[in-house]
């Protein structure tokens, strides 16, 4: 919870210190809840839950004095409301060994750090985990996942510099199930600059995934770096185009007064949103749930 609400601590900051200013001794009007509404917009939280929270807060108390406190709990019932259906654990099917992740996102939303925070996670749990550096363009990128995989105890396959992501994964799998791995965690490239290479590419790992088992990806992560704001909402669309999202991880949220906008993306895409991360360490990943992400943002 500490980690969560340090982590959330600039959005909350923003939005209760809005409403704080707004609602302190006043009554409710039509130019309160437009402060207000000013406050969530800016925060990201996105037109929808934008007004509906206003509307809530409107209903409960026009032309009456409203503590902020009460304005924060409207708040948070609502984000929560939000976010309810969207939050779900990330489950491994045991029974399919290894379980193939493939890992997707734009360049620096926290790829590698997220593989190497779940993998750390896994680890600690006794499971047997082998990272893929399918992002085979950048040397560091390569190298970063290599020095995780030391750390952690988990084996990194990975080709030459520029080498065929998509053989990388069939190596990988193959590598795998070879060392009886529990979970296998693939990184890739995320050049967004030139979209038709990158969906070729992507297109291809998940075929080339197929042939050395049809079930796989198992599941397809979309890394999503809170920072970037409304541009997150784009890469949804695209990526879960391109190679099927299964589900969500939202990195950075510490890094950012506007982590609301999770909230908007939870409610324009609906697709499962699984971990927020919340710093570089690699126990900054907390599971996603909708009560504690709510409360913390409504500060
Ligand atoms: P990739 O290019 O998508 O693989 O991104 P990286 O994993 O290399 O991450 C890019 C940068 O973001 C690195 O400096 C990470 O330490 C940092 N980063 C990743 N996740 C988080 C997070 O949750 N919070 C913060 N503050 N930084 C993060």
């Amino acid at each position: 919870w500490q980690r969560l609400t340090g982590g959330l601590s600039r959005t909350s900051q923003a939005i209760s210190q809005g409403v704080t200013d707004i609602f302190t001794k006043r009554k409710l009007d039509a130019l309160k809840l437009e402060e207000l509404e000013d406050v969530l917009l800016r925060a990201d939280l996105g037109v929808g839950a934008t007004s509906r929270i206003i509307d809530a807060v409107g209903k409960a108390r026009y032309e009456k004095d409203i503590a902020p406190e009460e304005v924060r709990a409207i708040l948070a019932r609502e984000v929560e409301a939000v976010l309810t259906p969207v939050a779900q654990p990330l489950e491994i099917d045991e029974t399919k060994k290894p379980f193939v992740f493939l890992v997707v996102g734009v360049n620096g939303s926290g790829k590698t750090t997220t593989i190497a925070k779940l993998a750390a996670k896994w680890r600690s749990e006794g499971k047997k985990v082998v990272l893929a550096a399918g992002d085979t363009f950048r040397a560091a990128a390569v190298d970063q996942l290599k020095i995780w995989g030391d750390r952690l105890g988990a084996e990194v396959v990975a080709g030459k510099e520029g080498a065929d992501a998509a053989g990388l994964a069939f190596d990988a799998i193959k590598r795998a199930r070879e060392t009886d791995a529990d979970i296998l965690l693939m990184d890739t490239a995320g050049r967004l600059q030139n979209r038709a290479e990158l969906m070729a590419e992507l297109e291809k790992i998940v075929r080339v995934m197929k042939k050395a088992d049809p079930e796989t990806p198992h599941s397809v992560l979309l890394v999503l770096d809170a920072t970037v704001g409304q541009n997150a909402l784009q890469q949804v669309e695209i990526f879960g185009r391109v190679a099927g999202v299964t589900g969500l991880v939202m990195t950075k949220l510490d890094g950012t007064a506007r982590g609301g906008i999770l909230v908007a993306i939870a409610e324009a895409h609906g697709l499962p949103i699984h971990f927020i991360g919340v710093g570089e360490g690699q126990d900054d990943l907390e599971p996603f749930t909708a009560r504690d992400f709510a409360r913390a943002i409504a500060g």
